[in-house]
């Protein structure tokens, strides 16, 4: 049999580098179309399926190649762009490509499945319907629908966001032949729906949607605009330019960010449907709107953090909102950073990427600085908007009711007998952070991890917060079997109960990821306040998202805790966090006021922000890391392992810590190792954990590094004995 010169090169979900090798099924030579197309191919006793990444010359030996068994689609489901990028990208986060693809593809396409019908429809009326409107009902439903068809057929997408219960009244007409579904082709796609006008882009807006339309090519451009100053309305007039300029666009959103009210925001704006991509759609609908991309039937997608690996074969622009949200980060498996992946698919797609923030990260401030990304300032609210007056109020000495003091009390009373609204923030959930016993000082403890356990339900329950180990409070003190068990601090339950108990006559609502499990709990629990006085009392959930139109007064308690942490990001979060908290106060016409109390008002992380705001913090914070030689001014790689018994996981390091030595002393990089060290929680459900961390002011030097172990590390005995996975820049050290 002559040896085929040609193969195809498939990408297999397996913690393995590299391509496989296989024949098509009659060895014919496999032309471009391949590439992109799934196909089920035998590995070992198993079939896999597989993506063709390439067509190319075969490099192993002929005898051991195989044919595929099927070939799954004709037409490619994925780009070659995309393919290409997450290569790249499992080779810069040391992954495995299965685990990139695992997070990329949707899980029906992983399978092997076929791609959803991704066909849209639209309702238009017949000439009869047309006729026959007028002698309809007049303000019926049926009626309102067939006037609304009279300018143009209306997409089923639409309808379905903006016309509740529409398909009754549209059976209704469709029984009298009035109206007709047609299928929408791609022309329709762009440009049919009516939109609604935004204001007039003030001339800061207008200076960066004109830089966007004059970019041509890759250019990141960050916008630095303070709460309220217009960011997403630049979104959505560079999303529609995007659109007339026939490409699509993807944007990208925090968990806490894809609420409906964005989503209708967008809707209403954009003259086409919206697709939307998150983790709490089903597996079919998360399919659906990858392929609508991939097809080009879909314009435009707003999505959280895996939305960044949507195939978009004519992309025109990526926009990364709240760009500094540590949302984007994916904090297991394969720890990839959304705004980073955003940035380089732009790159390789040859498109600007817009990012936004009131408090971008350093790393973008960085890139800003040293010219590598354009900056648009908003430094002002738009509109009439006033910013906030933040003041501090010490707390030394004071006596303090239900963990507030009575400046805070005073100031939210003030806000509720104006009519107002009132957020106090606490960046705890549960009822209090310890249950702690007055006679013999015992804490209760998470059995499983180096924590103390939170009250939760009243005082009824001890939650840990970080494995979900769960307990009635014991009646008496384990140790001593005093009766004097004590909740020690507040959590938002517990300041719930105090302020329902200070203000009975105000509505009091609590918004913390125990209350808002269900995804559309945050809307149910705003809707029933409306816009009438009362409190929210809650974590950092109320930090964004949902627009408070009638929000005054913001109140911030206990963020002493995060003044003295030892992560070095520490006080770039809690900085973002509280101009973030701080920025939903008064974003309308009245003026909004933000309380913090604290038992260390000379702080300088504190006078820094309320002297300059962000742009002094982050001044003063860029130095210090320079000094300190820490990202971004060098680059960090972690490399973190657990397992039940210690010491198998600190031999594993110990091991990896002597290649790591060995090879950057053979190969001249200067990169610089910690040695093995406890992680920031030793002990996390029941597993022992340890971490090595990887510093150089050269990027590649660590990527060298990294790619010399990488092989050798999972050639290692001792790493099939534990948990272990790379973290290349790490947002945490927990
Ligand atoms: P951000 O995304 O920066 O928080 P938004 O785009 O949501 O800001 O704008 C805040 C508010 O100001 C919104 O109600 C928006 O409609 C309004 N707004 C934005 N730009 C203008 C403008 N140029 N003129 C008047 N109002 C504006
Ligand atoms: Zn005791
Ligand atoms: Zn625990």
């Amino acid at each position: 049999m002559p040896i085929p010169p040609y193969c195809l090169k498939v990408a297999l979900p397996l913690p393995l580098p590299g391509l496989f090798d296989y024949l098509t099924e009659d060895g014919k030579a496999p032309d471009q179309d391949w590439i992109g197309c799934r196909v089920r191919v035998p590995f070992g006793a198993r079939e896999l399926v597989g993506w063709v990444s390439a067509v190319g010359v075969v490099e192993t030996p002929p005898e051991a190649l195989k044919p595929i068994v099927t070939r799954l689609d004709r037409t490619p489901v994925m780009t070659a762009e995309l393919l290409q990028t997450l290569r790249w990208t499992a080779h810069y986060y040391q992954a495995p490509l299965g685990e990139v693809l695992s997070a990329a593809v949707p899980a029906l396409l992983r399978e092997g499945k076929a791609p959803p019908d991704v066909c849209m429809y639209a309702w238009q009326l017949t000439v009869e319907g047309d006729a026959g409107i007028d002698s309809l009902r007049r303000n019926s439903k049926p009626q309102a629908l067939a006037t609304r068809l009279r300018s143009g057929a209306v997409p089923e997408a639409l309808l379905d966001s903006d016309t509740k219960g529409w398909r009754s009244s549209m059976r209704s007409l469709q029984t009298r032949t009035w109206v007709e579904r047609v299928a929408l082709n791609r022309a329709d796609m762009t440009g049919t729906t009516p939109t609604t006008d935004g204001p007039a882009l003030n001339a800061d807006q207008q200076a960066c949607v004109q830089a966007l339309q004059a970019a041509k090519g890759f250019a990141v451009h960050l916008i630095e605009g303070v709460t309220g100053s217009g960011k997403t309305e630049i979104y959505i007039q560079a999303v529609r330019d995007c659109l007339a300029r026939g490409r699509q666009a993807l944007v990208l959103v925090p968990e806490i960010g894809l609420t409906p009210q964005t989503v209708t925001r967008f809707r209403a704006r954009l003259p086409v449907p919206v697709h939307i991509l998150h983790s709490n759609l089903s597996d079919g609908d998360r399919a659906q709107a990858w392929t609508a991309m991939a097809e080009g039937i879909g314009r435009v997608l707003i999505g959280t953090r895996s939305a960044v690996f949507t195939p978009m074969p004519e992309a025109g622009l990526i926009i990364v909102d709240e760009e500094h949200d540590s949302s984007y980060k994916q904090q297991d498996g394969f720890h990839y950073h959304a705004r980073d992946m955003a940035v380089l698919r732009a790159k390789s797609l040859e498109i600007p990427v817009l990012l936004g923030s009131a408090t971008p990260s350093l790393e973008s401030w960085h890139n800003a600085d040293i010219g590598r990304y354009r900056r648009h300032r908003l430094p002002e609210r738009a509109g009439s908007a006033k910013p906030p007056a933040v003041r501090i109020t010490d707390i030394r000495k004071i006596r303090l009711q239900h963990g507030l003091c009575q400046a805070m009390l005073d100031g939210i009373a003030a806000c509720l007998n104006d009519g107002g609204q009132a957020l106090v923030f606490k960046n705890r959930r549960g009822y209090a952070p310890a249950l702690l016993c007055h006679d013999c000082g015992f804490t209760a403890q998470c059995p499983r991890c180096d924590t103390a356990l939170t009250l939760h339900a009243g005082q009824r329950r001890l939650h840990c917060h970080h494995c979900g180990h769960q307990k009635p409070r014991p009646p008496a003190c384990p140790d001593c079997g005093s009766l004097a068990l004590q909740a020690q601090g507040f959590g938002t339950e517990r300041l719930e109960e105090g302020l329902t108990a200070a203000f009975p006559d105000f509505p009091c609502i609590r918004v913390d990821s125990g209350t808002t499990r269900r995804r559309d709990g945050l809307a149910a629990q705003l809707a029933e306040i409306g816009d009438a006085a009362g409190i929210l009392v809650g974590t950092q959930i109320l930090a964004k998202g949902h627009d408070l139109p009638n929000l005054r007064f913001v109140g911030v308690v206990g963020v002493d805790e995060s003044l003295f942490s030892s992560d070095f990001r520490a006080h770039e979060k809690l900085s973002q966090l509280l101009i973030q908290v701080a920025g939903r106060a008064g974003r309308a016409d009245k003026p909004g006021k933000v309380l913090i109390q604290t038992h260390h008002p000379d702080h300088p992380l504190l006078a820094d922000l309320l002297a300059g705001g962000y742009p002094e913090f982050a001044r003063k914070a860029l130095d210090e890391r320079q000094l300190a030689e820490l990202p971004p001014f060098t680059h960090m790689a972690l490399l973190r392992a657990e397992s039940v018994h210690s010491e198998t996981a600190q031999h594993f390091l110990e091991e990896v810590s002597a290649l790591v030595d060995a090879r950057r002393r053979e190969l001249k990089l200067a990169v610089h190792s910690s040695g093995v060290l406890p992680a920031g929680m030793p002990r996390r459900a029941g597993r022992y954990r340890w971490q090595l961390v990887l510093n150089a002011t050269q990027r590649h030097e660590l990527q060298n590094l990294l790619a010399a172990i990488r092989v050798e590390v999972h050639a290692l005995k001792s790493s099939r004995k534990v948990r272990w996975s790379f973290d290349v820049d790490p947002c945490d050290f927990l």
